[in-house]
């Protein structure tokens, strides 16, 4: 037995606070402040073209100003549509600063998606990228919606003329042919706007600063409306944990640049785990933050990935377990100088032991696994940074200031005993507010226990002998394709569009590369017939490409429950056992 307290007591390495600084005020302030404090250190990095503090900070002002000219109130969704690129913090503290909310959306989605988040959040705004498709998605997605204005966001601006390989990415970014009349090129929204900051009162613990969607336990895209105290305790708890990520020999103060830390952006910041554990990680330590545009904006080949840590020399690295895997099958990989990274933080399925192993044999830096949601802005347990100290496979104990119970399945209220599986609630200011014009929802997932308001996970787990926290299983349908989550429902409505389907059902099958694939089961309208082919187009048109079943059975049955209800585990347990 290890020389561990109770399981709600975290048990962190000596000299790490046991609670959380202040974290009481508007999240913007954590921009504001190292921009105050250090307004000549480089905020992003993006191939080759830097952007510091203050230039982001004035920014931001100017884009917060701009909002409020055009008629935003406090409490308005303003959407943002973009990949990691250098305006997403600077836009994001933006619309904070005009006392707006942040729509943060996918930006891989297709137009009819795209289209129903911003109906369903009432968006009034969008920022796009200047780049074909994303600007023809956003075009098609605002049509029937309450989007007055589009600010469409032009690369070059924010780049110095670049050769090599860091100018090789640009190419791969080309822009629109040609703007709707009336759209805003963003730098002349910037050029055009007062950089005074803006004076908006904002109550932190009560106003919705972002609006993450996600299918939550029952799969229907649905809003999560996260506070500015939300990210402000999360980021606050995860960097005092941070702290302390050093490795024997490695010590972090050395091994920070004057004093700071570089991020690698890697995940993307329309998550939340790229916003908390990147994005705003590095605003509050004043370090830098390298970005990596993501999908569609011309999705770096990894090979990238490992020339701009190789450049740039990242120390720290949130990621999800696929990246880690991509990392370590890359066949060049002993090519490359990757002894930047010191710490990495895992989360948002499950690490395998032997990705750890292997990640950490090639680049000597050292994986912490955590676990949490959207819903939770997302982080809510972690394991020691001390490596004697983690347990690998185990999600570690709740950040200071959460608690956590284990609950029973049925009811999501009666309290397990150690060792027990049940769902795990969560408990901390951290937690949602609420999921947006969705009270049936909301009762759904929260319980109130001994008279604190309680999250149901949708997760099992089970805490062990020593206090650390283990997921077993997941209760809700939800699968996990490399780091991206796929809600049956979701796409099953979509396949449910095709005139020839009569039943769908959408698993999850693990898969080596991908952590888990999608696989649908159809059945089609007497007398029709549909190629695997044909269905595999239609998905194509229709969803984001990590949704996309991998394969598609046609069955003439699809089993169902007496009430009618199809029984996705029973064709995934068939799956598994085939
Ligand atoms: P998201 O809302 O996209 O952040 O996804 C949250 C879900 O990811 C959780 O409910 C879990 O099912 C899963 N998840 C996150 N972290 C872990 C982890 N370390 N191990 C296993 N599952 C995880």
């Amino acid at each position: 037995m290890m020389d561990v307290p109770t399981w709600n007591t975290p048990f962190w390495p000596e000299g790490v606070a046991k609670t959380v600084p202040d974290y009481k005020f508007p999240l913007f302030k954590i921009f504001d402040d190292a921009a105050a404090k250090n307004p000549d250190n480089v905020f992003t990095i993006f191939n080759g073209g830097t952007r510091t503090y203050a230039q982001a900070k004035d920014t931001a002002d100017r884009i917060a100003n701009f909002l409020i000219k055009k008629g935003i109130k406090k409490g308005d969704k303003v959407a943002l549509f973009l990949p990691n690129i250098p305006h997403f913090p600077e836009i994001f503290f933006g619309i904070l600063k005009a006392g707006a909310c942040c729509v943060n959306c996918n930006p891989i989605y297709t137009a009819s998606e795209l289209n129903h988040q911003l109906n369903d959040s009432e968006s009034k705004m969008v920022f796009c990228m200047d780049h074909p498709e994303f600007y023809k998605n956003t075009v098609n997605a605002i049509k029937g919606t309450g989007v007055e204005t589009v600010v469409v966001c032009n690369i070059k601006s924010y780049l110095p003329k670049l050769k090599g390989f860091l100018g090789s990415l640009l190419g791969k970014l080309p822009k629109a042919d040609s703007h709707e009349p009336g759209h805003i090129m963003f730098d002349d929204m910037v050029a055009a706007s007062s950089p005074n900051p803006p004076k908006i009162s904002i109550d932190p613990e009560n106003d919705t600063a972002v609006m993450l969607y996600t299918g939550g336990t029952t799969g229907v895209p649905k809003g999560a409306e996260l506070t500015h105290t939300n990210f402000t305790y999360d980021v606050t708890a995860l960097n005092e944990y941070g702290r302390y990520v050093h490795e024997p020999g490695k010590p972090a103060e050395k091994l920070r640049q004057n004093g700071f830390h570089t991020f690698l952006g890697v995940l993307p910041w329309y998550h939340s785990f790229g916003i908390t554990c990147a994005m705003l990680s590095a605003t509050l330590s004043g370090s830098k933050l390298v970005c990596i545009a993501d999908p569609r904006a011309g999705k770096p080949p990894f090979t990238d990935v490992l020339k701009t840590v190789q450049t740039y020399k990242p120390t720290i690295m949130p990621a999800v377990p696929t990246i880690f895997v991509a990392f370590t099958n890359h066949r060049d990989i002993d090519k490359y100088d990757l002894t930047s990274i010191i710490g990495c933080f895992s989360g948002g399925a499950p690490l395998p032991p032997e990705v750890c192993k292997q990640f950490e044999d090639k680049t000597g830096a050292t994986i912490f696994e955590g676990y949490g949601l959207t819903e939770t802005t997302p982080v809510v347990s972690a394991n020691p940074t001390n490596k004697k100290q983690r347990k690998i496979g185990s999600i570690g104990f709740p950040l200071p200031g959460t608690n956590v119970k284990i609950v029973d399945l049925a009811t999501g209220e009666t309290e397990l005993a150690q060792g027990e599986d049940g769902e795990l609630a969560v408990c901390g200011p951290q937690v949602m507010k609420g999921y947006w014009n969705r009270p049936d929802a909301n009762d759904e997932v929260f319980r109130t226990i001994d008279g604190l308001r309680y999250f149901l996970t949708g997760d099992i787990a089970h805490i062990d002998e020593d206090g650390y926290i283990l997921i077993t299983d997941r209760k809700k349908d939800m699968i996990i394709v490399g780091g991206f989550n796929v809600y049956p429902r979701d796409v099953e409505d979509i396949l449910y569009t095709h005139p020839s389907v009569e039943l769908a059902a959408v698993v999850g099958i693990p898969d080596k590369r991908s952590g888990e694939s999608v696989k649908a089961f159809v059945k089609l309208k007497p007398g029709e017939t549909v190629t695997e082919d044909d269905m595999k187009e239609f998905c194509k048109q229709n969803m984001a490409g990590y949704k996309r079943p991998r394969s598609i059975e046609f069955r003439d049955e699809i089993p169902v429950s007496n009430v009618g209800k199809v029984l996705r585990r029973v064709l995934r347990d068939e799956e598994i056992k085939a």
